[in-house]
């Protein structure tokens, strides 16, 4: 039997009787993906490792309706602005963390436009507010004409609904701020105190384990001149520091580890997560520390101890990879943003900014330092400012910073001034980054149950994906002794569970022999039909970062041909309607997959990609509606995906 680290990391306290398995979403197919009936008795259970310690599953006399054993998918957000971020108040977001909930649970909210906004996928699991720390709520209680704050010269233009005169705030604000020449009574720490409650009451609030999650969160938002190494913190309970750690604080993410590691000595739990690394200019996954000193052990245990999970998209753009890293890969043009977040200055460095890369560099700085410090699960988040989580959806686009990009026009979708043609220069100017931006991401979780204690559990040990936007279900399981007719099993799931290592989870080496992979995805019901399933495979040859896309399983009886790749299945989409075709495309893609260039010698890691066939963009349908040709300067469609989370092979322990 080889020794298998899953034991101690995903078999927490696995109860002894196991119930019916009921499933948070639709159920399609042959195959319920996470869905199957649970009736066998789970193995024994093994002490947890640190720090996943820290987030038990609950015991089975406080079981919810809806636990399952083989875990549920659970789709939610957990990267939500509400008009407590001074940035969303400026752009007249006046929505809050109990709007932003409502959301979430499906209810129609007015966004800043003066329209109603709501979700057509459906409600989420569930949500994290993270508004920006720093100040937090400061300019709403300067909003208030009975509050001295508004009577400030600089509070005086920060909350007009002048597009003009927002953009000055914004600029003026996010450069005082930098400077640190806020107005002195921003400064007054009984304000974020007030917001923090704010926060804090309404997670409480709405908070309706078995059927909703909250947790409480926040965004620290740090940078290097203007080159982004933003956060978001999520708690694992109410228990919570009295203030948040903030960039007032300092701006060095190392700092707020080290404060994490201090609430964690005390029983506050928390863990960070990293977004627009495509910002960053290459600085979020760089060789160096703010500081300029090189990585060392102590820092990358530091790293690897707060920052389990990385968002690999969102509104911003997608993190994946960037097409000049990774040249063989067709599909890493995907939503890509070449600016940095907060500017329109162009990005100049992309190494140190995509994730795909700094999986690899993480390979490269574990074998010279004994840890990895850049280990990390994937989840996906829309940084809304609107308060509305998981607004991703491309026919149900409103953007995600208030007044700012409300319109088709302000995000340079259609023409301008009610031109029913694009004009030459025109359509490369509309919008600006607006244009650029993506309908993206969703956050995945498998978990055996809708609470903070089983989600929080799950992000710990990496057992998540992201999505693009649909609620495509994906799994993703590597072991040795994975049952030969596993795919036509009742219980494949259980089976993978007991033979082999999940999502997120290190796969440690067994007598030289070689993994299966179970890779299996379901479509969203209300989305795309899926055309292929791809293994992304990352390692270290010589110093030098390596990796390979494999297709591993094709719709429409397909095959994967010599060049890894499988056959085209000719999807289009109508571009005069957005209708997909119909008849291309499966409900669910699965196969256990052999790596054919399997070194037993070498680190690498692995994670699975599905691919939607093409549908229209958020962009392409605002013109439609418009009656419009879409933006020329725009890509007209996007294959929607899911990524899982990495399992890592580790041929040492
Ligand atoms: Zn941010
Ligand atoms: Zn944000």
């Amino acid at each position: 039997m080889p020794k298998r680290r899953f034991l101690e990391t995903i078999r927490q306290t696995m109860p002894a009787v196991v119930g019916v398995a009921v499933v948070g979403g639709v159920v399609v197919g042959g195959g319920a993906i996470g869905a199957q009936v649970a009736q066998q008795k789970p193995a024994r259970a093994a002490p947890a490792a640190s720090p996943a310690s820290a987030a038990k599953a609950p015991a089975a006399t406080q079981r919810l309706p809806g636990y399952n054993a083989d875990r549920n998918a659970y789709f939610g957000d957990l990267h939500v602005h509400t008009y407590l971020s001074n940035d969303a108040y400026i752009f007249n977001v006046r929505r809050t963390p109990d709007d932003a909930y409502r959301f979430a649970k499906g209810e129609a909210i007015g966004h800043a436009a003066g329209f109603d906004v709501r979700l057509q996928g459906g409600p989420l699991d569930f949500v994290a507010v993270t508004d920006h720390a720093e100040y937090m709520g400061v300019i709403r209680e300067a909003a208030d004409p009975v509050n001295p704050l508004s009577k400030l010269p600089f509070s005086k233009g920060l909350m007009s609904p002048d597009l003009n005169e927002i953009q000055r705030a914004f600029r003026a604000y996010g450069q005082a701020r930098r400077d640190g020449t806020l107005p002195a009574e921003f400064n007054d720490p009984a304000i974020v105190s007030r917001a923090w409650r704010e926060v804090q009451d309404a997670a409480a609030r709405n908070y309706a384990p078995g059927r909703f999650t909250t947790f409480v969160g926040y965004e620290f938002t740090s940078g290097l001149e203007g080159r982004n190494l933003h956060r978001n913190v999520i708690f694992q309970t109410a228990n919570v520091p009295s203030l948040p750690y903030s960039t007032s604080d300092s701006n060095d993410p190392e700092d707020l580890w080290r404060k994490m590691d201090a609430w964690r000595a005390k029983g506050v739990e928390a863990l960070a997560i990293p977004h627009n690394s495509n910002g960053s200019d290459g600085l979020m996954f760089d060789g160096s520390r703010m500081s300029g000193r090189p990585l060392d052990r102590a820092y990358a245990e530091m790293r690897a101890r707060n920052e389990p999970l990385v968002e690999i998209s969102q509104t911003k753009g997608t993190s994946e990879a960037h097409p000049s890293l990774s040249p063989n890969d067709e599909w890493a043009n995907f939503e890509i943003m070449e600016s940095y977040i907060g500017a329109e200055k162009p990005i100049t460095k992309f190494d140190g900014g995509y994730v795909r890369r700094a999986l690899e560099d993480g390979i490269l700085h574990r074998q010279k330092l004994g840890v990895n410090p850049f280990k990390l699960g994937f989840v996906g988040g829309s940084d809304t400012h609107n308060a509305a989580p998981g607004s991703v959806e491309e026919p149900n686009y409103f953007s995600k910073a208030g007044l700012s990009d409300a319109t088709p026009e302000r995000r340079g979708s259609i023409p301008a001034k009610g031109a029913r043609t694009w004009g030459d220069d025109e359509s490369a100017a509309a919008g600006g980054r607006y244009k650029t931006w993506g309908a993206s991401g969703l956050a995945g979780i498998w978990a055996e149950e809708n609470s903070r204690g089983a989600l929080y559990a799950a992000l710990r040990r990496r057992e998540t994906f992201a999505t693009s936007g649909p609620r495509i279900k994906v799994r993703f399981f590597a072991g040795y002794d994975l049952p030969a007719d596993l795919l036509t099993r009742t219980d494949t799931v259980r089976q993978a569970y007991a033979h082999g290592v999940p999502m997120g989870g290190d796969l440690l080496a067994s007598k030289g022999r070689a993994p299966s992979f179970l890779v299996w995805a379901v479509r969203d019901p209300r989305g795309g039909y899926l055309q292929r399933a791809q293994v992304v495979k990352g390692w270290i040859e010589n110093g030098q970062a390596k990796e390979k896309v494999f297709d591993v399983a094709c719709s429409d009886g397909l095959k994967v041909g010599a060049n890894s790749r499988c056959g085209d299945n000719g999807a289009t989409v109508n571009l005069k309607t957005c209708e997909p075709d119909r008849f291309k495309g499966d409900v669910e893609l699965r196969t256990v997959w052999k790596d054919p260039e399997f070194n037993p010698r070498q680190r690498a890691f692995y994670y699975v990609r599905v691919l939607e066939n093409p549908s229209c963009r958020w962009s392409t349908w605002d013109a439609l509606r418009n009656g419009t040709p879409p933006n020329p300067n725009l890509q007209p469609t996007i294959m929607e995906r899911a990524w899982s989370s990495p399992i890592w092979f580790e041929p040492t322990a």
